[in-house]
């Protein structure tokens, strides 16, 4: 069989045309004296939460948009963590709360979670929001199955009737994108298996992917043997791997990439894919956010 040329889906032009999408709906909200904001929540000092909290803070101050962040030790008591999303649910000055995961393991993340005021909850993790999303009705999309749907539509990755196979069930990723890629609308139609650590034999799902989508968590999970060629392919993972450079590590997904090449018709390259949308869409959201305070639609 010839080899494909494959095509590396880079996340960075898709965030940037959404930016420009995004531009008159900003516009429109400064005209009426409002900035979308964002409050971000980050406990204790874990490194990599710390690079992702960076990252979203510059894409907001590039945009001219307000994005503050409230930093506490990761010794502080659940109550304490809810007492400050109450503040910030009635503070009129926030649109949109982001509590960045992971919290230490003594707080019980759904509990902290589900005190987000749903209208404000521009992760889209609320159980409302992703009641909301099952039933076919998005208000707020999570930030990286948005992400991922955006990069299908830009580089027109079909998605309806064909077979999309998820590795990954978490509340984050691999749910909401399964209820995406299944529900009955223009950009969903497919025909969808998810996939997890209780799932036999793996590479007998995974092979029979036209659309795969990773976010195992799991450096290097899916090899060349497992999927068939000419596939689409989403690697959603970010793992830090230790080497001897002077970070002391490097990002990879979840596929191993370069067995891809040749293989693969499509592949979001790590870093530079699937990161960069999780980025834009949460600045969608909090757009989206603004313009509910304003009356409008705050369409998804
Ligand atoms: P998670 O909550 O740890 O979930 C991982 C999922 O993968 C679980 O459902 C788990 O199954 C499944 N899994 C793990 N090992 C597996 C295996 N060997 N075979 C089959 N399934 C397996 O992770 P997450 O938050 O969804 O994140 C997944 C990855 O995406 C991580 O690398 C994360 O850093 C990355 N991520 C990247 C972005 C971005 O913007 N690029 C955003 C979010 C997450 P069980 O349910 O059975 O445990």
């Amino acid at each position: 069989m010839a080899q494909i040329e494959t095509l590396s889906l880079l996340g960075k032009p898709v965030a940037e045309s959404l930016y420009s999408a995004l531009q008159p709906r900003i516009s429109s909200l400064l005209t009426k004296n409002i900035t979308p904001a964002l409050a971000v929540v980050l406990v204790g000092d874990d490194p990599a939460s710390k690079l992702y909290v960076g990252s979203k803070t510059r894409a907001f101050k590039r945009l001219g948009l307000i994005s503050e962040t409230f930093n506490y030790p990761a010794t502080i008591s659940e109550d304490e963590l809810l007492g400050v999303i109450d503040k910030l649910n009635a503070d009129p000055r926030f649109h949109g709360i982001l509590v960045q995961l992971p919290l230490p393991g003594a707080i019980d993340s759904n509990r902290v979670l589900l005190r987000v005021d749903p209208l404000k909850d521009v992760d889209g993790f609320h159980p409302t929001n992703l009641g909301l999303l099952l039933s076919g009705q998005p208000r707020y999309i999570p930030c990286t199955p948005h992400g991922i749907l955006a990069i299908l539509e830009h580089y027109k990755i079909p998605v309806a009737g064909r077979h999309a196979v998820i590795v990954g069930r978490s509340n984050i990723v691999g749910k909401p994108l399964m209820a995406l890629l299944a529900n009955k609308w223009e950009r969903g139609n497919a025909t969808v298996t998810i996939c997890h650590t209780g799932t036999t034999d793996l590479a007998q799902y995974t092979r029979q992917a036209d659309l795969l989508v990773v976010a195992s968590g799991r450096p290097g999970l899916i090899t060349a043997d497992m999927v068939r060629p000419g596939v689409d392919i989403v690697d959603v993972g970010m793992n830090r791997v230790p080497d001897d450079s002077e970070k002391g590590y490097r990002l990879v997904g979840d596929v191993a990439a370069e067995e891809m090449l040749g293989r693969a018709h499509s592949l979001t390259p790590v870093p530079g894919g699937v990161g960069p949308m999780t980025v834009a869409m949460l600045v969608h959201n909090t757009v989206a956010a603004a313009e509910l305070t304003a009356g409008g639609s705050g369409s998804a």
